[in-house]
């Protein structure tokens, strides 16, 4: 493996100079899929910018309207440690919780997740279902994205010359939320479908607000909209879910591999929606 520069700036500033001057640098998270990527040759960046050096970078703070603001280098076992984060967004938190091992998950973060633009990406789901944005920092200053619209294609970010994420901030909960993926073995293994949805329902039982999510299943991970809006105004009956897995069957463009066709794919993403949509509703006090 070359050995690239490795730089580890004390500022943002800095880390968007470092990334600007050079074509060939990347940002370094907890380094889980770059660093594996480097040694199978199959990426050879010319220096490496550690963001963890970075004040802010690492760690989560409640903002002012009742949401979270997740440092990019923050590591998925300190989300599952924030116990306010935890029972705001029990979806979330777990989504990036399936990742790897525990040696793994104390250097991987959502933010690498995110950049490293897999359609499997166990966190991605899981923050789109929420809602969540990006804090992307750059040599035009900041800018605030929905973290949908980051990946750009298998292994391809939208993120501009010097640009990186700084912060994956959340919304306030005003409902619940889940995440689960189907995979071969009971860990390790990358999700061959994925679901993630957050679900608001008013005092009635009647949804007010849903967005659903599907990875493993299209080059990027997707927000289902008629999936979501085939929930609102019902009261989770049989037909209302079975419109709902319907949308997501049809958003699914799988490939085929060793790990599933694009039937079993498809199908499964239905039959997952429907669950997480049941794990959600019984965290917000309601049987389906
Ligand atoms: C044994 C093993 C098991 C794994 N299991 C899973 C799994 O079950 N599910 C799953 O989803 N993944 C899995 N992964 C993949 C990996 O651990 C995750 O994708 C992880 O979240 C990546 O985060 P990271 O901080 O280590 O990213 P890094 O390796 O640091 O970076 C990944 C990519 O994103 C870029 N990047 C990093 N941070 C930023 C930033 N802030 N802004 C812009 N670009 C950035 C990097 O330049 C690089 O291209 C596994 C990996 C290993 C080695």
């Amino acid at each position: 493996m070359p050995s690239p520069a490795y730089h580890a700036p004390d500022t943002i500033e800095q880390a968007v100079a470092l990334l600007a001057g050079d074509a060939g640098a990347r940002p370094l998270s907890g380094g889980t899929d770059l660093i594996v990527q480097m040694r199978s040759g199959r990426t050879a960046p010319s220096s490496l910018v550690d963001l963890k050096r970075i004040a802010g970078m690492k760690g989560i703070r409640a903002s002012p309207d009742g949401g979270f603001a997740i440092g990019a280098a923050t590591p998925c076992t300190a989300l599952k440690d924030d116990k306010a984060l935890s029972a705001a967004w029990p979806g979330v938190v777990e989504a990036a919780n399936l990742i790897g091992s525990v040696q793994v998950r104390n250097r991987a973060t959502m933010a690498g997740n995110l950049c490293n633009a897999s359609p499997a990406a166990d966190s991605v789901p899981a923050l789109v279902a929420a809602g969540a944005t990006c804090l992307v920092a750059g040599p035009s200053g900041t800018r605030e994205v929905p973290v949908e619209e980051i990946p750009a294609a298998p292994g391809r970010t939208s993120l501009q010359p010097g640009e990186f994420v700084a912060e994956i901030r959340l919304p306030a909960q005003k409902g619940s939320d889940a995440y689960l993926r189907s995979i071969p073995r009971t860990e390790m293994d990358i999700a061959v479908v994925g679901a993630g949805v957050s679900l608001v329902v008013d005092a009635n039982g009647t949804c007010t607000a849903a967005r659903v999510s599907i990875g493993a299943v299209a080059p990027t991970v997707l927000l289902v909209e008629d999936a979501g809006a085939a929930l609102v105004g019902s009261k989770f009956d049989d037909a209302a879910l079975d419109r709902m897995a319907e949308a997501v069957r049809a958003a699914c463009k799988p490939i085929a591999d060793k790990r599933g066709t694009v039937e079993y794919r498809t199908a499964m993403a239905g039959v997952l929606a429907k669950r997480v949509v049941k794990i959600a509703l019984e965290r917000a006090g309601v049987s389906a």
